[in-house]
């Protein structure tokens, strides 16, 4: 009852009433930050429904500082790099190295603190927000794959996707003996409440889907999963057959995918430490050693 008598009086007191009022106040600047921080970011125009395609383009980092907030930590201290135009060039390092981060900074979702990014050797700020956009294929870790049929999950980002178009995605991800296992082909129900596709089945669906939009750069955040050897193995062929047609920057988490790439950047504490051929950076990098080490592609 006392407490009760008590909470009655905090109620109507005047102090009690400040206090309300405070805590609204603080709510509200809450609020005002939140709408803050979100008109800090680019502005989005609407789709204008750009179409992807075009010759590949490279891109270049100068000097980029970046951080997710004042009150975050550094992320990328100074990242300079070049990506060439056509070919196959992997981002490589430990955890928390930064990048995914590259790849949140080149789709100008976050803006660096400094520095130049370039795309087609045009400062990203230069291009309209759509087109940049257009020009890459992004396929993010673990993609999902919807609940619908394998036509739709190839199709939902280019509806206007034809069935020759289809066919060569299917072909280039090698994925065409997998239509001709299902039921009903293309039109299988896949995923939720369907047919179960493997880790590397659905990674080359999420392949497959970003080049129907025909990119000029193809971003690939390599799946963390475990493939069997013959997943592994697609993996790295499909990889290379995109990388002839168009340029792919892809994060690898498994040496083995990017033995073969064009170039190889390892980053570490967001910074670019060293650049170059598998074979070159196994003579020239400590740390790149030690990964190949750890993953028993040189003897330690
Ligand atoms: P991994 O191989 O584990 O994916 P990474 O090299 O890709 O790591 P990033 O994902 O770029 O590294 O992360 C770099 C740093 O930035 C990490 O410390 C991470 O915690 C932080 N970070 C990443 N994304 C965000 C975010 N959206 N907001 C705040 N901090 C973030």
């Amino acid at each position: 009852l006392i407490a009760f008598l008590l909470y009655l009086f905090y109620l109507v007191s005047p102090i009690g009433q400040l206090v309300q009022s405070l805590t609204q106040m603080q709510n509200g600047l809450a609020a005002v930050t939140r709408i803050e921080e979100i008109a800090q970011l680019p502005a989005e125009p609407p789709v204008s429904g750009v179409a992807g395609g075009g010759a590949p383009v490279g891109v270049t980092f100068t000097d980029v500082r970046f951080r997710y907030g004042d009150d975050r930590p550094v992320v990328h201290d100074g990242v300079t790099f070049e990506v060439p135009v056509g070919g196959m060039t992997a981002l490589v390092g430990p955890s928390g190295a930064g990048k995914s981060t590259v790849f949140g900074l080149v789709e100008r979702f976050y803006e660096p603190d400094s520095g130049v990014i370039a795309v087609d050797g045009r400062d990203i700020r230069d291009w309209p927000l759509d087109e940049l956009r257009a020009a890459f294929g992004y396929v993010e870790q673990d993609a999902p794959i919807l609940a619908g049929t394998l036509r739709e999950n190839l199709t939902f980002a280019a509806p206007g996707a034809t069935d020759e178009e289809i066919a060569h995605a299917l072909a280039r991800t090698r994925l065409d003996d997998l239509v001709e296992r299902l039921p009903q082909g293309l039109d299988t129900p896949v995923g939720h409440r369907g047919v179960l596709l493997s880790g590397g089945e659905r990674q080359r669906v999420a392949i497959a889907r970003a080049l129907l939009r025909k990119p000029r750069l193809l971003l690939l955040d390599e799946a963390t999963s475990q493939l069997d050897a013959v997943n592994e193995l697609r993996l790295r062929e499909v990889v290379a057959e995109v990388a002839r047609e168009t340029t792919v920057l892809v994060i690898a988490h498994r040496l083995s995918t990017v033995t073969g790439a064009d170039r190889i950047i390892v980053m570490e504490a967001g910074r670019v430490r060293a650049s170059g051929t598998h074979e070159e950076l196994v003579e020239a990098d400590d740390l790149y050693r030690e990964l190949a080490a750890t993953q028993f592609l040189v003897a330690s």
